[in-house]
This record gives C-alpha cells, sequence and structure tokens, in this order.
C-alpha cells in the first residue's frame, strides 16, 4: 500500500515549461503500475498525453491567490471505476474531505475480514462507495492531508 503521490512541481510534465502566472494548464490523474500520478500538461502536450486518465481538471496560475482544492476533479475520482478505488487511503481522506464540505453522507461502519469498511453516498451525484479504513497514525494521516490537497490543487477555469 503505496502512500507517495506526486505533488505539483508547476512546470509541464511532458516538455517541462514552468507555468507562469496566467497560464492555463491541465491537470490529470492516472492509475499507473507504481499507483496514481499527477501529470500537469500544457496546451502543446495534452494532444499527446494518455488518454485513459481516472479524473482531468483545468488550472489556472495566479499570482497572490492561494490554490484551493478542485471539486471537479475528486468527483470524478470517486465516481471512477477503478476497482482498488476502495483500498486507497488517498480515496477515504477525500471521502472525509466531502463529509465535511456536507457533500457526502456516511451511512454505514462495518468490520469485513478484520477491516473497518465505511459506506459513503451522495445520490444527486450517484456515488455510493465502500472504502476500507486506513491504520494511519495521527502524523501519517495528516501528511496525507496536505499531499492531498496539494495533489487536487486547481482553480477552476
Ligand atoms: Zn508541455
Amino acid at each position: 500500500m503505496s502512500l507517495k503521490i506526486d505533488r505539483t512541481k508547476g512546470a509541464c510534465s511532458t516538455c517541462e515549461q514552468p507555468f507562469k502566472a496566467g497560464a492555463k494548464y491541465t491537470s490529470r490523474l492516472y492509475n499507473l503500475a507504481e499507483g496514481w500520478r499527477r501529470k500537469d500538461y500544457c496546451g502543446r502536450c495534452l494532444d499527446k498525453a494518455p488518454a485513459e486518465a481516472i479524473a482531468e481538471w483545468k488550472v489556472e496560475v495566479k499570482k497572490h491567490t492561494k490554490m484551493v482544492l478542485s471539486e471537479s476533479a475528486i468527483w470524478q475520482v470517486l465516481s471512477s471505476k477503478d476497482p482498488e478505488l476502495g483500498e486507497k487511503p488517498l480515496t477515504y481522506i477525500l471521502c472525509l474531505m466531502m463529509v465535511r464540505k456536507r457533500k457526502l453522507r456516511l451511512i454505514s461502519t462495518k468490520r469485513v475480514k478484520g477491516k473497518e469498511v465505511q459506506t459513503y453516498e451522495n445520490k444527486s451525484r450517484k456515488v455510493h462507495l465502500k472504502v476500507e479504513v486506513p491504520a494511519l497514525g495521527p502524523a501519517a494521516f495528516a501528511k496525507l492531508q496536505e499531499e492531498i490537497t496539494d495533489f487536487f490543487s486547481g482553480e477552476e477555469v
């Protein structure tokens, strides 16, 4: 179970050109053999990027503006058909974040084969998700949450 996720690098994943203030680019989340990876693409490199992404969202680089979490990216992830979705600690934390925003509801908590499994739901978005509660200490939990905020950052364009 890998907790490692990419941080945004502020540059195109293909041509490595830095994104300056005012630049618009596209972020995609891919499910690769080594885990979930975020890739950022400038307009020129996006066409040549692999198409089968779990989520895609637009980002605009703004001066003096704190990046916010892209909610559309999170919904795409939570609605994705990735068979391992419910086993990823990332998924669990995304669910907690959406519960805090009152956009997802915790329906039930069950114990399945020694693991705690929670069911989350948003009826209007047709999200019904069973998620394993990861065994994480408070420090690991806080670190992962911070990484996720960076991972899904973006201004909706
Ligand atoms: Zn590029």
